[in-house]
């Protein structure tokens, strides 16, 4: 059996096309069903649903042979026990900083003003903040982070930027590109090996797929 994890939403819908080019379609829509657990055309697949933010830990430990994940999460996950051997290019976004239009972003950084950043992507801010020498405290917020510069919890925010829309309507501006992201298949490294004559079909097929 091979299992892979998706996450409901972008990654899911975006992966479905993936799949069918290696000849896989699953048999229902995690929206309309409340399985976690998916079968699919082939009885040696089978697609569970997890949170995003899980995908790397199901595959890390096993639990699933395979997985979708965007690369915001693999580099706060760490990537432990994962192969990356792909780039998808689905679900694409920017994380960015963000903050309350009129703030002199640019300005505080210069005067080297401690900042308050709030950011459900933690490791991803230290590290961004720190390689360019800025002071920061760090809030870690696990949603609505749009909220924190508007409230006075925060100077700016570490998130994922798509269309621009969210920042707009709450009267946020980007103020610096952290890094572009998309979704990356990730493997486990045991499974690689003990189950290559059924993975290998797939992987070839991924990558035909996103090229
Ligand atoms: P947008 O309004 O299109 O810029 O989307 C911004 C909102 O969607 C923010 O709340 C982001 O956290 C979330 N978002 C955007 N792109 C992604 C993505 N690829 N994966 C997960 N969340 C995303």
């Amino acid at each position: 059996m091979i299992t892979i994890a998706l996450s409901k939403g972008r990654i899911f819908d975006e992966t479905l096309p993936l799949l069918r080019a290696a000849g896989i379609t699953v048999g229902e829509d995690p929206e309309t069903s409340r399985k976690l657990i998916l079968g699919t055309s082939r009885p040696d697949v089978r697609v569970i649903i997890v949170r995003a933010t899980d995908v790397p830990t199901y595959v890390q430990y096993g639990a699933a042979d395979l997985g979708v994940t965007g690369k915001d999460v693999l580099d706060e996950h760490g990537g432990n026990g994962l192969y990356q051997p792909l780039d998808l290019g689905i679900a694409r976004c920017r994380m960015m900083v963000a903050a309350r239009e009129g703030f002199d972003y640019r300005g505080a950084v210069r005067k080297g003003a401690r900042l308050r950043v709030a950011t459900k992507y933690v490791q991803t801010a230290r590290e961004h903040f720190a390689a360019k020498g800025v002071h920061v405290d760090i809030i870690k917020l696990y949603g609505s982070m749009e909220l924190a510069p508007l409230t006075g919890l925060a100077d700016a925010i570490v998130d994922l930027v798509g269309t621009g829309n969210t920042l707009r309507a709450n009267h946020l501006v980007a103020v610096e590109e952290i890094t572009r992201v998309s979704a990356r298949l990730v493997i486990n490294q045991a499974a690689l090996k003990l189950k290559r004559r059924s993975i290998q079909p797939l992987l070839d097929a991924f990558t035909r797929a996103a090229a």
